[in-house]
């Protein structure tokens, strides 16, 4: 569950760049990903499409402006833009349905930004469930909007009545306009709406686990993933791990584990975490859940 994969090893060198590493050693993208889970006994990629079109048209308006472009410029240039960013995500949705549809190992969750799409998102959705999306990948901090933005309100519908699964990034880290976006008790109003919808919120073990756990006794249709994984002693904390793995098993009991899912997002090594979940004292089958079943659920698979 989880993962960000590139169209190429070029362009995975670009976005998510690791120094010193040889083309070689670069697996999360079409060229190499299904050699990778081969290797490593993965059956399923959940793929989330992610684009940072906000930045990247706010770093282009500001170059626009450093270069002395008059007001009137900017505000074409960004119409034009906005349309340009539209159908790059497009694009970017369609490479990866192919590759599902080619490779069904591959899960591709589109990338659907209201801020950028407007009216236009259940469109966008619409689009790529006749193209066989298993899921949406939501980005609240990378686009700057609240989870009941009125323009998803249609897609969760939509999303509900086919069975399309919601992945959303639920980090709260506030942006530098002071909001944290992706506050996970921002889904509050969501799943009341949408009782049905299955949607999971990304990060269970960062710092903010604890409303996780209030969310999950509330709303039982809310999943999780576990991407970011726990902190042992080999697996300092970081900004998405913020829980003892010692703390796990009996947490994620209380959530049920049946709605926990194991995700690596972009790490490059995800197999420690994988050795975190098998030496905790999770029974067999819990294990299970947490490394296949659920996700295999959660995917529309089983
Ligand atoms: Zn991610």
């Amino acid at each position: 569950m989880h993962r960000h994969l590139s169209r190429d090893t070029q362009l995975e060198r670009l976005i998510f760049p690791k120094p010193g590493f040889p083309d070689d050693w670069y697996w999360c993208n079409l060229d190499r990903v299904i050699a990778y889970m081969d290797a490593h006994h993965i059956s399923h990629v959940g793929a989330m499409n992610v684009m940072s079109t906000r930045s990247m048209l706010d770093s282009r308006m500001r170059r626009a402006r450093e270069a002395g472009r008059s007001e009137r410029d900017i505000a074409e240039a960004r119409v034009f833009l906005r349309e340009d960013m539209r159908q790059r995500v497009r694009e970017m949705n369609d490479w990866s349905l192919a590759a599902q549809a080619r490779e069904p190992r591959i899960r591709t969750f589109i990338a659907l930004d209201p801020t950028l799409f407007e009216d236009a998102s259940v469109d966008e959705l619409e689009r790529c469930i006749a193209l066989g999306a298993t899921g949406v990948k939501i980005h609240p901090a990378s686009s700057q909007h609240l989870p009941d933005h009125p323009a998803l309100l249609p897609v969760y519908e939509r999303c509900q009545e086919a069975g399309v699964a919601v992945l959303a990034c639920s980090t709260p880290r506030p942006n530098p306009d002071g909001v944290a976006y992706a506050e996970p008790l921002g889904w509050r109003p969501v799943l009341r709406a949408f009782p049905r919808l299955r949607l999971a919120l990304a990060h269970f073990c960062d710092d903010a686990w604890d409303e996780r756990l209030e969310m999950a006794r509330e709303f039982p249709n809310l999943w999780f993933d576990i991407s970011g994984g726990l902190v042992d002693a080999q697996n300092p904390a970081t900004w998405r791990a913020s829980m003892l793995a010692t703390q796990a098993v009996r947490v994620f009991r209380k959530v049920g584990v049946e709605r926990l899912m194991w995700g690596s997002d972009t790490v490059y090594d995800p197999m420690p975490s994988v050795r975190q979940i098998l030496g905790l004292p999770f029974t067999e089958d819990e294990q299970e859940q947490l490394l296949s079943r659920n996700a295999m659920t959660f995917f529309g698979l089983r």
